[in-house]
């Protein structure tokens, strides 16, 4: 039930609450703590059998070990799930009764927004506990944030694979101009590289088309884009049976989460000879904006810490080249080097 599921990986604590007066349901997941306090989301979801939400919490806060890990975050890796439906079950009570269930945890779980939560869900939580993060009093919208960090995740794919510094004529497809796509799009836009946009909201397709000349494809057609660099933008999982053999580029790197269908798709990229940019280690410029939350934040750390972005994914694809292992494999053995050898990082 909770030992035997796939992702299960000798997680510190998998705690179980109900609070039947507010209806919530919840799970919070701590996968491990050797670097710091587990920061991570919540994430509200209807979930059809509480053993889904199970898998979904220990899968996530493994994750999230990884991430702060690869990211040199003195943070562990949690998660918190809510069985419900966001557009149905939310109230005041339910989040307050969250927030309670997080401070509980005395500070070994810090929460905050995931797929189904918002900054106001995250204030209602605030109420309870000092342990929840990204509220209106924080550091707002991380979306620009993990934007910047693709940015130059990209950039440093682009020098790795063509020894070119910036983005002057590199053709880029983007799969999604949403909150992170559409500022990412802007930014490579700005720099010189070409676009190729798509997008289920044409409206986001053709402010890109006048501001900046991109060309305009279907949502189908992205990914067999004839381009430099495809960055999936948009949803998890596109990069699977049906489409790796479509793909013309010779990067991906991209912000969507999961991008990889399966573990084989990583391999069969590299036996490809394309470069990808593992998915958790070019998107973290939002957990570090969300980490760096506190009185005295300074916004130019923050923004030089996303900027090191560049440095990790250099350091990624060196190493992938050295050891001859595909850029995910070497990812998870730098984020297993720090976090299993419990090596800190200055402040
Ligand atoms: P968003 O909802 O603002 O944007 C997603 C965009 O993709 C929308 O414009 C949507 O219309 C478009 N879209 C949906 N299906 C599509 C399709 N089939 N083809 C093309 N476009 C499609 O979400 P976001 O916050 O920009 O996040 C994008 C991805 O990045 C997600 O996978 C998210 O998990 C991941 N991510 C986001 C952050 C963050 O800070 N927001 C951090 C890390 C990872």
């Amino acid at each position: 039930m909770v030992f035997s599921v796939a992702d299960y990986d000798d997680h510190e604590a998998i705690v179980f609450h109900q609070d039947k007066k507010s209806g919530l349901k919840a799970i919070i997941g701590i996968h491990n703590t050797n670097l710091g306090p587990a920061l991570g989301g919540c994430r509200m979801w209807p979930y059809a059998t509480e053993q889904e939400a199970v898998t979904d919490v220990i899968r996530l806060s493994r994750g999230m070990t990884y991430k702060a890990a690869i990211t040199g975050l003195n943070l562990g890796g949690g998660k918190a799930v809510i069985i419900g439906n966001p557009r149905s079950d939310k109230s005041p009570e339910l989040f307050r009764a969250m927030g309670r269930f997080v401070d509980q945890q005395g500070g070994r779980y810090i929460s905050a927004e995931d797929v189904g939560t918002t900054v106001e869900d995250l204030d209602t939580m605030r109420e309870q506990t000092p342990y929840a993060r990204g509220t209106s009093k924080g550091m707002g919208n991380p979306s620009p944030l993990t934007a910047l960090g693709v940015f130059q995740g990209i950039r440093a794919a682009v020098k790795h694979k063509f020894s070119q510094g910036d983005m002057k004529g590199i053709r880029v497809a983007v799969q999604g101009l949403g909150n992170v796509g559409g500022a990412l799009a802007e930014l490579l836009a700005k720099d010189g590289a070409v676009l190729t946009v798509a997008d289920i909201d044409s409206a986001r397709t053709k402010k890109f088309q006048s501001a900046y000349g991109a060309d305009i494809t279907s949502t189908e057609h992205i990914i067999t884009a004839d381009v430099d660099v495809f960055a999936p933008c948009a949803l998890g999982a596109s990069i699977n049976d049906h489409s790796i053999h479509k793909i013309r580029a010779s990067v991906v790197a991209g912000a969507a989460n999961n991008q990889l269908a399966a573990p084989k798709h990583g391999l069969e990229l590299w036996r490809r000879d394309i470069l990808y940019a593992p998915d958790y280690a070019i998107n973290a410029g939002g957990l570090v904006a969300v980490a760096a939350e506190g009185p005295e934040v300074d916004e130019n750390t923050v923004t030089d810490k996303v900027n090191g972005i560049y440095d990790t994914m250099t350091e990624i694809f060196s190493r992938s080249k050295r050891e001859e292992k595909a850029p995910e494999i070497i990812a998870n053995q730098m984020a297993e080097e720090r976090f299993r050898g419990k090596i800190s990082i200055a402040a």
